[in-house]
């Protein structure tokens, strides 16, 4: 297949749209779609090959697809990864990179502020395989650093995390982790590869929830994990080739395309999410805006450290709690209310009563959730008719 090879020494915005590009016979500009599951062989000898390694061909799409693979090495080159491989779902993606390599008796230190169905798998699921999480306060250091005292197999952590918007020192966590004999996993899907690359800054896999930001425009469910050859050799390519959480080639194609203007999309969702950050911080109904970019992030230092820019979530507390909360959400005209992130159309939700609504009340305040707390996702829209439509909504909450 005529390619050109990429070198890795280019810049994100150029791997975006060139990395891991392989043409068919057809010499077609844009990555062609192989919506296929199965490949034929000439002669028995060759399938032979095939299955027994001499041979590097595709042999079934649950192994791999050349769709998939291209968005796989495009992920990989972005991240700085040796290996991409991608899943179903960014829960795919989790339970993979989990069960592939914790054993009956194996400990997990994980932060307490996740993905709800991240904290599920954790404190849920993996204790039916006689695996124990202790949660930790994800920005306290001396809570990583005596959990991490004890042999430790994996260290589990997003950050920004969701939806409090809390940040891990990735470097700190990473080397007290290394010392307990622990990888670290970092769930990645708020910040993107364009704003933070973690294995980088210490750790050892990190995952994607593609539905978000990196297809970004709210079309497909999607998933990656990325880490080196030799973990994928050892627990991740066999658990997935044999349990078969794999990708479609559609959606992987939708996402490969999403990739070629993440760079160009991020840019415009900072941008749009400080400004907004601004006006709510500024806003008498708000009694607390947590936004990484801005200055009184209590983590803004380090998040300006390990992040390029502040992302595109937002999180606010109504000083008039779930009322006032209720008040903002139905007055607004632009935004929509939706769980969903990471779209191209701003979207708000409330975490209490819906995304994290399955924990106790003790639960959310230990995640900083509180009943006045909405969730921002930014959108693409004209910056000044967002303000427009928070500010509306703001001063309808405040009555
Ligand atoms: C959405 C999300 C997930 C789960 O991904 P799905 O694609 O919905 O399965 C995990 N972590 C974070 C931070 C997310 O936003």
């Amino acid at each position: 297949m005529p390619s050109k090879t990429t070198p890795p020494s280019l810049r994100a915005d150029t791997l975006a749209v060139r990395g891991g590009l392989e043409r068919s016979g057809f010499f077609e500009t844009s990555e062609a779609l192989y919506l296929n599951s199965g490949y034929v062989y000439d002669t028995a000898e060759e399938a032979e090959a095939a299955f027994d390694g001499s041979a590097d061909r595709y042999v079934y799409s649950r192994f791999r697809n050349p769709t998939v693979s291209v968005f796989e090495k495009r992920l990989a080159a972005l991240e700085g990864a040796e290996v991409c491989k991608s899943t179903a779902s960014g829960m795919a993606a989790v339970t993979a990179t989990l069960l592939c390599q914790v054993r009956a008796g194996d400990r997990v230190v994980a932060a307490r502020e996740l993905f709800g169905s991240c904290s599920w798998v954790l404190s849920e699921l993996l204790p039916q395989y006689g695996v124990i999480t202790e949660f930790v306060d994800a920005e306290n250091l001396d809570d990583w650093k005596a959990a991490l005292s004890k042999p430790t197999t994996a260290v589990f952590l997003e950050t920004p995390s969701n939806p409090s918007l809390r940040v891990v020192d990735l470097r700190a966590v990473s080397e007290f982790a290394h010392a307990a004999g622990a990888r670290v996993i970092v769930d990645n899907a708020f910040a993107t590869p364009i704003l933070q690359r973690p294995l980088e800054q210490g750790a050892d896999i990190v995952f994607h929830s593609t539905t978000k930001w990196i297809d970004g425009q709210g079309r497909t469910m999607g998933g990656a994990i990325l880490c080196d050859s030799a973990f994928n050799d050892d627990f991740l390519g066999p658990f997935l080739r044999h349990t078969g959480p794999c990708l479609s080639p559609f959606n992987a194609w939708v996402a490969l395309k999403g990739l070629e203007t993440l760079g160009l999309r991020m840019e415009r969702h900072c941008a749009t999410a400080l400004k907004l950050a601004k006006v709510i911080e500024a806003h008498p109904a708000a009694a607390k805006t947590l936004y990484p970019g801005l200055e009184s992030h209590p983590r803004h230092a380090l998040a300006m450290s390990q992040m390029s820019a502040g992302g595109g979530i937002i999180a606010l507390s109504l000083a008039g709690g779930q009322a006032s909360a209720y008040r903002f959400l139905n007055a607004l005209s632009i935004v929509d209310i939706s769980n969903n992130l990471g779209d191209a159309k701003s979207l708000a939700c409330h975490p209490w009563t819906t995304t994290h609504q399955r924990l106790s009340p003790e639960d959310k305040m230990a995640q900083g959730i509180d009943a006045g707390l909405v969730r921002v996702s930014v959108g693409l829209e004209d910056p000044e008719d967002l303000v427009g439509d928070i500010t509306q909504a703001l001063d309808a909450a405040a009555i």
